[in-house]
């Protein structure tokens, strides 16, 4: 993505490289009150699976974990 690219107004997500998914996500766009000249700026990535900020890697393991288990079905048959 180019530093300071802007979106046009109504466009509320956009496609961009997402350092913590390590992927392209859907970010969204956030338009300043009152409209900008230059339209929205890029904002947080809103893909489902972000991991969310604010996590200790403990509770980062535990997720993985967690998804990893939720993903091996059989381990609990
Ligand atoms: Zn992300």
């Amino acid at each position: 993505m180019r530093m300071g690219e802007h979106y046009p107004a109504g466009q509320k997500e956009a496609e961009a490289w997402c350092a913590r998914c390590r992927r392209f996500t859907l970010h969204r766009v956030d338009h300043p009150v009152p409209p900008a000249k230059g339209g929205g700026r890029l904002g947080p990535c809103i893909d489902k699976d972000h991991p969310p900020l604010g996590l200790s890697r403990a509770q980062l393991k535990r997720k993985e974990k967690s998804e990893k288990d939720a993903q091996n079905p059989r381990l609990f048959e």
